[in-house]
């Protein structure tokens, strides 16, 4: 055995979790770095995941219960890579941690935001709704614990969080930190964002209220999104009972991103249910597709929805996306392949299915190569360096899983073989 054991994990999403515990549980020690305070990656953002449909934290729930007793994991969230030098077996790594305001004797009592009386934009919430400046990320936060955003903080009005903490946990003075690691091996799981709807001239740039992404529609849907779960429309909070969804928004376009993001389709059939589970009197959902795709186990998803006769789908491109504004509602135009012609729907709510776009550009000394979409090409380009989950492809939770864990031996290996 090499004498370096300790890998570094680039991302907390559930595959950088994956590949944490995995080797952790082996004898591994490992150091989990997540930019963001919290540790979930996007999948702590999801309402319900498929194929079964519960609950995110479920899934995340396990895994947090797997990291908390054990000591060979390492969490540092608001970090990121500065630097890396050196090879298998022997890396010379600079992490660089930005101050959270709040330490560990934070008890999550949440004294300190019922006295903030400065208030910020929730990304958690995709800018839906506001936090205080003194929040906790989301209510199943891992660590649970909060943060102060000193950029949202008016005046000298952190003192009046500081003196509501009975447990000194907030320290307003607390500075940027940089620690030096030594670790054998490196997998970088930096997962993915939505791509910008704001890009999409055609689907109204992100200037049509309600008009809204995917990732949105799982924060309406979800009980501690901004509107406790009921899905109601951005415009003017109305129910939404009639929607429709537009498949590959951005995706497999050379002009946006040229993939396939994989999951987009089931993503939303899933938000399908959504409608029709809350409103299952008198809701439609109506899908505008290039071609489904719902592969292997995941086609009796598809045919549950085809077998709802208020789900419908509909081949075609989208041309057109307009705005009522007096109703608020929104007409789609679409060229109708099946039925011929025109096709003009108008809807209350147009969700537009953005695809995934990869983060691993730019992330310090992460594998060498990247696709042209900017995933990694391969992982054996820098030896010791790997890449885990939507970081290579665009998948599903459960191959990003199976992924992280194969990757988990690779980075093991390199360390064995140092
Ligand atoms: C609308 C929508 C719905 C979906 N629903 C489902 C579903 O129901 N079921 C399903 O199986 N899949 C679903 N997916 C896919 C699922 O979200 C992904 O499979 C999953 O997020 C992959 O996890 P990951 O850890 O690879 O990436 P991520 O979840 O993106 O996690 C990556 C983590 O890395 C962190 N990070 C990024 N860059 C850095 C950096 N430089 N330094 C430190 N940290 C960094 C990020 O903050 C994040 O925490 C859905 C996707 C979309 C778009």
């Amino acid at each position: 055995m090499a004498e370096k054991k300790s890998i570094l994990v680039v991302g907390g999403g559930i595959s950088g979790i994956s590949v944490a515990v995995e080797a952790a549980e082996v004898g591994y020690e490992v150091y989990l770095v997540e930019k963001s305070p919290y540790l979930g990656g996007r999948v702590a953002q999801l309402n319900k995941y498929f194929p079964k449909m519960c609950p995110p934290y479920c899934g995340l729930e396990i895994n947090f219960k797997r990291i908390r007793p054990n000591t060979d994991i390492k969490v540092m969230t608001m970090s990121e890579v500065q630097k890396v030098e050196g090879g298998p077996g022997n890396f010379s790594v600079t992490i660089g941690t930005a101050p959270r305001l709040v330490n560990e004797n934070c008890t999550g009592c949440n004294k300190c935001a019922e006295a903030c009386p400065a208030e910020r934009v929730n990304d958690f919430n995709y800018g839906m709704d506001k936090t205080k400046a003194a929040y906790l990320p989301h209510p199943m936060s891992f660590p649970m614990r909060y943060v102060i955003d000193k950029s949202a903080c008016t005046g000298d009005c952190g003192q009046a969080c500081k003196a509501a903490c009975k447990y000194d946990a907030v320290e307003l003075d607390m500075k940027p930190a940089a620690t030096q690691l030594n670790v054998g091996s490196i997998v970088y799981a930096t997962g993915w964002k939505p791509y910008d709807m704001g890009k999409l001239d055609i689907l109204g740039k992100g200037q049509i209220k309600n008009v809204i992404s995917n990732v949105m529609m799982e924060r309406l849907a979800s009980p501690s999104g901004p509107t406790g779960g009921k899905i109601l429309r951005p415009s003017d909070g109305r129910e939404v009972k009639n929607v429709a969804f537009v498949q590959c928004a951005g995706s497999r376009d050379e002009n946006h991103l040229s993939q396939c993001s994989t999951i987009c389709c089931m993503a939303s059939i899933k938000q399908a249910f959504y409608v029709r589970e809350q409103y299952p009197e008198d809701s439609k959902a109506e899908i505008f597709y290039i071609d489904l795709r719902t592969p292997g186990r995941y086609e009796k998803f598809l045919n549950k929805a085809q077998a709802d006769p208020n789900i419908t789908f509909t081949k075609g491109k989208v041309a057109k996306v307009v705005e009522d504004a007096e109703t608020g509602d929104v007409t789609v135009e679409i060229e109708d392949v099946f039925g011929g012609g025109k096709k003009r729907v108008t809807v209350e709510m147009l969700v537009l299915a953005t695809g995934m776009e990869p983060q691993l550009a730019g992330a310090p000394g992460s594998v060498a190569v990247l696709t042209e979409e900017g995933f990694a090409m391969s992982d054996l380009q820098k030896p010791g360096i790997y890449a885990a989950g939507v970081a290579k492809a665009p998948v599903d939770v459960a191959t990003s899983i199976q992924d992280a864990t194969g990757t988990a031996l690779k980075a093991i290996q390199a360390i064995v073989r140092s």
